[in-house]
């Protein structure tokens, strides 16, 4: 530490991303849920082509063509979406500037969520998840805090029914609820529909994981007009040109191409049937995840052992080292080959504890 670091900073405790290997080294790696799949050829196309010479230029701090994208896309007006570099960075404008009362979330969900809480200085109300890694949302009423809710949530896959987060908005009109879509492609049913009716209800969502652009930082923010235009004084006054001038135009280029991404998509759930139906067949307990990962434990080994011995063959998953997540590891759905790789490797594991 330096003797300029802040007094209020000197306790921060960054986020931890899963390890994110050099890519010469030949790891399976189903650790950080990015997409196995490639983008779009649509945007390998543009790469390619790609006239350098407007990279001279800032890009357009508005970010109309990628917005005016989205807002077909979800059937919401312009004025309704905003762009920020990866929804992490939604996410930290939230927590700096719409979380009056402090904030509220689970135990277990994203890990950036009590670091952004530590970081902009809000007070945090944890809620524990009940027996079965779900949401109660009567623990929820009467708080007061902003609620941020992964829907699906992360790592355990389960999804919030859309009935539970009406009840969550009717609850109490004066409270903002954030629901963080990042996995809500995979097969849960997305709240962005609610937007049109409440004024307190403000969704996220990334090209990171669903349309296999991580390694671009795209992730959107979609509710009512008034709650956009603080989101973007905040971008305003911090960052306005926050997409770079090529990530638009990725992002541009990739949501034209849905066809591809309903592809990817249902790969996806495939792999995810096949891989659950599998690793219970060799007697792991698997949850219902309705994302691009999922969370499993076998009683024969514990999640920490499991992920270690998967790292010696090759493998990374994620495991967590919290006493209710001891027991299990969190594992993104690769392709098929890397799938089968993993039921190969596990197999392997069994066989020697
Ligand atoms: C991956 C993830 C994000 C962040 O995605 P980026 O758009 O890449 O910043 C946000 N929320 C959850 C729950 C995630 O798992």
């Amino acid at each position: 530490m330096s003797k300029f670091l802040s007094e209020n900073l000197i306790n921060m405790k960054p986020y931890k991303p899963g390890e994110q290997p050099r890519s010469n080294e030949q790891w399976i790696k189903l650790n950080t849920n990015e997409s196995p799949f490639p983008p779009s050829a649509n945007v390998e196309k543009l790469i390619r082509s790609y006239d350098a010479e407007k990279l001279r230029l800032y890009p357009d701090p508005s970010c109309d063509s990628l917005i005016t994208k989205l807002s077909e896309e979800f059937d919401v007006d312009k004025c309704q979406v905003m762009l920020g570099n990866g929804s992490d960075e939604i996410l930290a404008f939230s927590f700096m500037g719409l979380c009056n009362n402090g904030v509220a979330f689970s135990d277990l969900s994203y890990g950036f969520y009590p670091v952004f809480s530590d970081v902009f200085n809000k007070k945090a109300k944890i809620v524990e998840l009940n027996q079965s890694f779900e949401i109660d949302i009567n623990d929820y009423e009467g708080l007061k805090q902003t609620i941020v809710i992964a829907n699906p949530n992360a790592p355990t896959g389960l999804e919030l029914s859309q009935k539970d987060i009406v009840k969550l908005l009717e609850n109490d009109k004066e409270r903002l609820v954030i629901i963080d879509e990042a996995y809500v492609d995979f097969g849960a049913e997305s709240s962005v529909k609610l937007v049109k009716k409440y004024d307190n209800l403000l969704v996220i969502g990334t090209f990171s994981k669903s349309r296999n652009l991580a390694g671009a930082r795209i992730g959107y923010a979609i509710a009512n007009e008034e709650i956009i235009s603080d989101l973007n004084a905040i971008k305003f006054s911090f960052n306005p040109y926050n997409l770079n001038r090529l990530s638009i135009d990725i992002g541009t280029t990739a949501m034209n191409d849905k066809e591809y991404f309903e592809s990817c998509i249902k790969q996806i759930k495939l792999n995810r049937e096949y891989l659950t139906k599998k690793l219970k067949d060799f007697g792991f307990e698997v949850l219902e995840s309705k994302a691009n990962f999922i969370f499993v434990k076998n009683s024969n080994i514990i999640g920490k052992e499991y992920y270690k011995r998967l790292k010696e063959k090759g493998i990374l998953v994620r495991y967590f080292d919290l006493p209710r997540t001891k027991e299990y590891v969190r594992i993104t759905i690769g392709n098929i080959k890397e799938c089968d790789a993993l039921l190969k490797m596990t197999k392997e594991v069994l066989s020697e504890v």
